[in-house]
């Protein structure tokens, strides 16, 4: 089930990095004895080290743009040689070690890792298992980055191995062909429930870390239907074998996509509420989607990774946006959502787009430039008042780009033909696409120049002419209040039995009267305020009334006031139109892979 097969995983990176003689990579020993006290032991091997060996952590991990510091959570380092004597180690950047093995025939630098952290899917030790995303584990070896490398491990007990990676000829030990194929492979270790089934020649298994109240037959039926609508769309699998980590727990969330697997994360209650379990469904959706969208075919900016420093791009839209549009899109296609439940979470989006400030200041593509700054960092307030996601923004522009090359083609082609020529073009192996590239390759398939919409949506921060586009498929997207409605542009929140401002919205009626976050709101005319009641004065209010806050800053008291102003709500509704013409319909269905519904 496990051996090595013919992939092109074997090859990555290899292509795309210089060329180097043909030695041993680094083979690594994973101790688990203290896995209960949150502790990982690391023994890092390489053989003929010549007169210096250097091991680098990365700082990041595949999948998240943001510096994560690996290095911190080493306890303990040291390294011996062959017969165990101790080697000089010294410890020469943030990241980097350099042994002095001048005279020995190997080297084992041994350290120790503190695993306590899950929900950002790093690395995660306990009595019930240990979960090792290999960037945040596994030091690199630079000379010997292309070789093959070896993971073995010590202290198994009862416990099974899962992962990506495939078993190597021994006992608990796996293989990668290289290290950006085992720190893009994380590895599930302990006592965890394993589903399998098989679809084009692909293997599928799902392991579950945690409670999960669903069957193996929901499950299994559930994610064929996912992947099934993923391989239609790209129609060539670039890999023979597939997993599905899941790890169910109270407080986590989120996903990551890998190589050949992912690591998703829930709570328990995920799997019996239909809501949320359609939220974690989208979840599966979105990160199988990936195994294409970004890990075979990538922008040049992060291709070959550098795990030491930031990866520049402004091409993170097309990977988060574009695959967030097709993660809610693939489970109408298969029925898993209802079209209206469908119809109403892209009206959410686009209200979420349309009411964000930040639209107006940033566009996509410098968003997905700053992401590591501004996605996953210390998130700033500001950041709400100027930045967009790259997620949200770039699922909308994908939106609008599938209405446009379904209008201008006549429904021969749509922006599933833009994913499946990028991932036969670019695939991982040739290196990353230029934006030119992926602009290119929308222009062949819309036949038509698209200039003009990169220019004003990508490259520029112009509102998007969703309702023209959207009417392609016979939708009719409205504001559902065209009136304007009492705006103040400040948030208030209860903390700690004090009322503070938690968000000021750029030239609000709050923000041009000097309120600042933080400003603690004790009264609003005279009257004492806590936010609740806040919200109650706003809807009570009339566009233009006056109103008073009394305000401590610091300790010292002041009285700041301000006219009510007037905005319209961005709340959308997304409907059928009432008489669809014959080409709405069979581009609707063509869209969304069901017949028109029909009134009963
Ligand atoms: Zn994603």
């Amino acid at each position: 089930m496990t051996t090595i097969r013919s992939s092109l995983f074997l090859l990555m990176t290899a292509i795309l990095l210089p060329a180097c003689a043909a030695q041993p990579g680094v083979d690594y020993t994973v101790r688990l004895d203290r896995a209960r006290n949150q502790i990982v032991r690391i023994e890092a091997t390489i053989d003929q080290p010549g007169e210096k060996a250097e091991f680098v952590l990365p700082t990041w991990r595949p999948g998240r743009y943001g510096i994560l510091d690996f290095a911190a959570t080493v306890r303990t380092f040291d390294a011996v040689d062959q017969s165990g004597q101790p080697l000089p180690v010294e410890k020469i950047r943030k990241n980097a070690w350099v042994v002095d093995s001048v005279g020995a025939e190997s080297v084992t630098f041994g350290y120790d890792i503190f695993a306590n952290e899950l929900g950002l899917r790093t690395r995660h030790a306990d009595d019930s298992h240990v979960f090792l995303n290999g960037s945040s584990i596994f030091v690199m070896n630079p000379d010997r980055r292309l070789d093959e490398h070896i993971v073995r491990f010590d202290g198994l007990g009862d416990w099974q191995v899962a992962s990506g990676l495939a078993k190597a000829d021994s006992e608990n030990a796996l293989v990668a062909a290289n290290f950006d194929v085992l720190v893009d492979s994380p590895i599930e270790i302990g006592e965890h429930r394993l589903i399998e089934f098989k679809l084009e020649d692909v293997d599928f298994e799902i392991v579950i870390w945690g409670e999960c109240a669903k069957t193996d037959e929901e499950l299994s039926d559930d994610f064929r239907k996912i992947a099934q609508a993923c391989m239609d769309i790209f129609q060539s699998n670039h890999f023979d074998r597939y997993v599905f980590l899941i790890h169910s727990a109270d407080g986590i969330g989120g996903g990551t996509e890998h190589l050949n697997s992912t690591i998703m994360q829930t709570r328990p209650g995920s799997f019996t509420s239909e809501s949320r379990y359609r939220g974690f469904l989208g979840l599966v959706a979105h990160e199988f989607f990936h195994t294409w969208n970004v890990k075979n075919f990538r922008p040049a900016g992060i291709t070959p990774y550098d795990y030491d420093k930031e990866n520049y791009t402004t091409q993170l839209w097309v990977a988060e946006g574009s695959t967030s549009y097709y993660d809610d899109l693939l489970l109408a296609r298969t029925g898993q959502r209802s079209i209206q439940n469908y119809l109403d979470a892209v009206a959410g989006s686009i209200g979420s787009v349309r009411g964000n400030p930040g639209r107006a200041m940033t566009t996509v593509e410098q968003a997905s430039y700053d992401a590591w700054l501004k996605f996953w960092g210390p998130s700033s307030p500001d950041h709400r008042n100027t930045n967009v996601s790259i997620y949200t923004q770039g699922h909308i522009i994908s939106l609008a780009l599938d209405m446009l090359i379904r209008s201008e083609t006549q429904g021969v082609s749509s922006f599933d033909d833009v994913m499946r020529l990028m991932n036969e073009r670019y695939p991982y192996e040739v290196g990353g696409y230029t934006p030119e590239q992926f602009q290119e390759t929308v222009a062949e398939v819309a036949g038509t120049s698209v200039d003009e919409f990169f220019e004003r949506h990508i490259s520029g921060v112009e509102q998007i002419p969703l309702e023209d586009l959207l009417r392609t498929v016979g939708l009719e997207l409205k504001l559902q209040d065209p009136d304007p409605e009492p705006f103040a542009g400040v948030s208030l929140s209860d903390s700690g039995g004090r009322t503070v401002v938690s968000r000021i919205y750029d030239d609000s009626p709050a923000f041009e009267a000097g309120l600042i976050l933080d400003d603690e709101i004790v009264s609003a005319d005279g009257v004492r305020l806590d936010a609740g009641k806040w919200t109650d004065i706003l809807d009570d209010s009339e566009i233009g009334d006056l109103v008073t806050l009394g305000v401590f800053r610091r300790g010292k008291y002041r009285e700041v006031q301000f006219k009510i102003d007037g905005k319209v709500s961005q709340r959308y509704d997304l409907d059928l139109t009432d008489e669809p013409t014959e080409s709405q319909r069979v581009h609707f269905e063509d869209w969304i892979g069901q017949p028109w519904p029909e009134d009963d």
